[in-house]
């Protein structure tokens, strides 16, 4: 049987993540993005009202929510701010997630707990100067010294790093075989000596989120800050992370183009030309038509692959197809809303211009569109 209405729960639930993203983080976005800077104050309230921990157990302090609800809180953020979405998607995905499905019980107790209640907040590292899509090709080693790991190597891109607590790192613990067998995942917390953040990348969009490079120089990390207390898994653990990272990214890329869109509406029913509003003309209309029924395919495509996760079921290509769509979608839905404002669109004063800049990211982290494809092609047995 196939639902695709929500639940009254998940429609109390989305209707509190709208009224947040409304009131508390809509206001500071174009500053945020005007200063490149994260207001970590609201990022402190979305915490306290569980935000960060709503796809995690209660009793390692989440909010006992499923991936849906977590997905329905990425849309509402994202269409008021993708910064603040996608700060959010890597700590619940690509963070604590990851921590979740592999972490011992120890270290859930002691390193989930704090992201899930809303104290801290996480990062996650894999992707290198010269290892990009290519993951296999990363450099970073964590070399055995009696009870301990000693960490070198650079990582690049990893968003939070400005301000995360929790590091989730990968590095190659055995340099003599490739990558998908070598490599391990550590946990490991900001203030270890030896780890510098770099001030963050200038970008061309997400510009209020944190994104730097992170030197690791003789990071010495205790042996139990192994994830799941076994080497050589850190290849498979970060393709899992991503898999779940996609929903999430995917999410914000709907948020964004209906943000857009909403904005659009907004304004050409009021913009006057020719004795008309611009949202009268027949061509505003049909555009417009397409363009809402692009999101919410790239909507039901999301819900989908987040509904396979809560299930239990292989989600991995729904999560690449969701992505690849709600991506595209958005970079196409921006563009014509920075056009359906004219002039104005093209203003820094309003919003659509931010989102058009901030959709283009969706295409990139968390695995390229190609990579995308490459999954998907992956599932057609063309071989
Ligand atoms: C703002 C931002 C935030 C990020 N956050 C994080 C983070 O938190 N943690 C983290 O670990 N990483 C993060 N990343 C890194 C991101 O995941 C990578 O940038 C992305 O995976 C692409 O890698 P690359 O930049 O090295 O591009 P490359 O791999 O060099 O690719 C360049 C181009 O070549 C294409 N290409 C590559 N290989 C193939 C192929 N085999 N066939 C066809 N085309 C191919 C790619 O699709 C792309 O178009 C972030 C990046 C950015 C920009």
């Amino acid at each position: 049987m196939i639902d695709f209405n929500l639940d009254s729960e998940h429609k109390e639930l989305q209707e509190m993540y709208r009224k947040f993203a409304e009131e508390r983080v809509k206001p500071l976005a174009h500053e945020m993005d005007e200063q490149e800077k994260m207001n970590l104050e609201m990022l402190k309230e979305m915490q306290e009202c569980g935000f960060f921990g709503i796809p995690f157990p209660e009793a390692y302090g989440g909010a006992g929510g499923d991936v849906l609800s977590y997905v329905l809180c990425m849309e509402e953020i994202s269409k008021a701010d993708a910064s603040t979405g996608v700060t959010l998607s890597v700590h619940t995905s690509l963070c604590a997630s990851t921590i979740q499905e592999f972490g011992t019980e120890e270290q859930k107790q002691k390193w989930l707990r704090p992201l899930a209640d809303g104290s801290k907040i996480g990062c996650f590292g894999l992707t290198e100067p010269n290892a990009g899509s290519d993951v296999a090709g990363a450099r970073t080693t964590a070399v055995k010294d009696g009870d301990e790991y000693v960490i070198n190597g650079e990582k690049i891109f990893t968003t939070n790093s400005g301000f995360a607590d929790t590091f989730l790192v990968f590095a190659l613990t055995d340099k003599s075989v490739p990558a998908h067998k070598g490599m391990s995942a550590f946990l490991v917390d900001r203030n270890t000596p030896g780890i510098t953040v770099t001030p963050d990348i200038p970008r061309m969009g997400i510009r209020a989120a944190s994104n730097a490079a992170v030197v690791y120089e003789d990071v010495r990390v205790p042996a139990e800050n192994l994830l799941g207390g076994v080497e050589g898994k850190g290849f498979k653990i970060a393709m899992k992370a991503l898999d779940g990272g996609r929903i999430g990214i995917a999410a914000q890329a709907v948020g964004i183009a209906q943000g857009a869109l909403n904005e659009a509406i907004k304004y050409d029913k009021e913009r006057m030309q020719f004795g008309k509003t611009i949202a009268s003309f027949q061509n505003t209309q049909f555009k417009m038509a397409d363009l809402q029924t692009k999101i919410d395919a790239a909507r039901l495509m999301t819900w989908r692959a987040a509904v396979a996760k809560d299930r239990g079921e292989a989600y991995n290509v729904y999560a690449a197809m969701a992505k690849l769509m709600a991506s595209d979608v958005a970079n196409q839905v921006t563009r014509d809303c920075v056009q359906f404002l004219g002039g104005y669109g093209f203003a820094r004063e309003y919003a659509v211009e931010r989102m058009m800049r901030d959709a283009k990211i969706t295409e990139i982290y968390e695995g390229t569109s190609e990579v995308m494809k490459m999954v998907i092609a992956g599932s057609l047995n063309l071989k």
